[in-house]
């Protein structure tokens, strides 16, 4: 039986290369349902390649468009936010790649879950908003949740055959991104284009920021805890340029578990797919001809101040991460409109931290309440910030 999949974020980085995998390998798997915002063009190719059973895209506006691409396909076509939110439900799916960017993942990936759906979870804002509430709907319906994520597959990739042995400590790994090693002097002025220039990934907008502030690392911190059950004195980050080594587990004898590989997103897509079995893969191989050293060296939380602010989220607990996360779109969405500085990114999210309404033992809803809270109080600020600069 072939793994029927649906790919959320279609059209993105990690929807692309999971079609490529599922290209790779049509013995295991079929594509089920396609979702996409606004890339229509790119969308309705996919579609004819692979004829899911159903596409979406959210933007309702290129509705009629997509209908009119599809007309001839027996291909449901279904448009805006709410349709994603039900089609995640049907019966012909076994597996959801969650690779929506953001916030808007949350619903969508719950609804998966409580239809009893596995989940290969890239979207890590979701995790980041609300890990507990994601654990305790896995639990009660039975739903594993796969990382693809690079350092949270290394991690689990560590941790297979390790049964009930006790994690110490789990070490995730950081590039550094484009400005490692910068003074503030030198951030003061970095572009945008410099920073959407990854030395090593190839990712979409949202995370290349996330990855040059270091933000994105906080959130790989606060998606450990949710997916290893771990304390925040048991996660350290350490940057290694190379992205080779993708993440390290210490366990309580002091042994320490890498999972190790060139930096290609395709290898934990596939290792998520088809867990727990490896396919064969034409992946390029490492060589250590060609990374004659590889380094390892302490990040800067003082200059990349957004990898503190995501340790405290995480201490602080309840809302807060889902705090730091509605802060931290509304300021990148900025930087990239070239409304605020880098710098000026991780001193709003700050201030917001200081002044949104705090909840320790949230629910779903008090989720919801608290992005659209924050979303407002960011923007507020960012335009403040705006004004002042003109
Ligand atoms: P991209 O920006 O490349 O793709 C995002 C996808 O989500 C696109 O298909 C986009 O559609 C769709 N989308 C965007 N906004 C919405 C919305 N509001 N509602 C519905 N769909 C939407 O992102 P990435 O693929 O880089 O990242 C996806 C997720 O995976 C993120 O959470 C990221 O943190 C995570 N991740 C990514 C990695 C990578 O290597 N790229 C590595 C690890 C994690 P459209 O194209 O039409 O705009
Ligand atoms: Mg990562």
């Amino acid at each position: 039986m072939r793994k029927r999949i649906a790919i959320l974020g279609s059209t993105g980085s990690i929807g692309t290369q999971t079609l490529e995998v599922i290209a790779q390998n049509p013995e295991h798997f079929e594509v089920e349902v396609l979702t996409a915002n606004n890339n229509i063009g790119l969308l309705i190719e996919q579609a004819k390649l692979f004829q899911p059973n159903v596409v979406v895209i959210t933007n309702s506006c290129h509705y009629d468009q997509l209908k009119d691409a599809l007309k001839d396909d027996p291909i449901k076509v279904y448009g805006g936010r709410e349709a994603i939110q039900q089609v995640v439900q049907m019966d012909t799916i076994d597996l959801v790649v969650t690779a929506m960017v953001g916030y808007s993942g949350l619903i969508p990936t719950c609804n998966a879950i409580k239809a009893g759906k596995h989940i290969a979870l890239a979207n890590k804002e979701t995790m980041v908003v609300a890990g507990e509430i994601i654990n305790q709907l896995a639990l009660e319906h039975k739903v594993n949740i796969y990382p693809v994520d690079s350092e949270h597959s290394a991690i689990f990739q560590c941790l297979v055959g390790e049964f009930n042995n006790e994690v110490e400590k789990i070490y995730l790994t950081a590039s550094g991104g484009p400005f490692r090693g910068f003074s503030m002097e030198q951030l003061a002025n970095v572009t945008k284009a410099d920073a959407l220039k990854h030395p090593n990934w190839d990712m979409g907008a949202k995370i290349t920021i996330d990855s040059a502030s270091l933000m994105n690392k906080g959130f790989e911190v606060i998606e450990a805890k949710w997916l290893f059950g771990l304390k925040p004195e048991q996660i350290d980050v350490i940057v290694h340029p190379q992205s080779i080594v993708h993440s390290i587990v210490q366990f309580r004898d002091g042994s320490m578990k890498a999972q190790m590989g060139l930096p290609d997103m395709k290898l934990p897509i596939q290792y998520a797919l088809n867990f727990p079995e490896r396919l064969p893969s034409s992946f390029k191989r490492f060589s250590f001809l060609d990374y004659p050293k590889l380094t390892f060296e302490q990040p800067n939380t003082k200059n990349f101040r957004n990898l503190a602010l995501a340790f405290e989220a995480l201490n602080q607990g309840g809302n807060m991460p889902c705090i730091l996360n509605a802060a931290n779109e509304v300021v990148v969405q900025a930087f990239l409109n070239d409304k605020i500085s880098f710098l000026q990114m991780p001193e709003i999210i700050e201030q917001t931290m200081g002044k949104a309404t705090y909840i320790k033992k949230p629910a779903l809803e008090d989720y919801i309440q608290s992005d659209k809270e924050v979303r407002i109080l960011t923007a507020a600020m960012v335009k403040n910030l705006a004004k002042q600069k003109i």
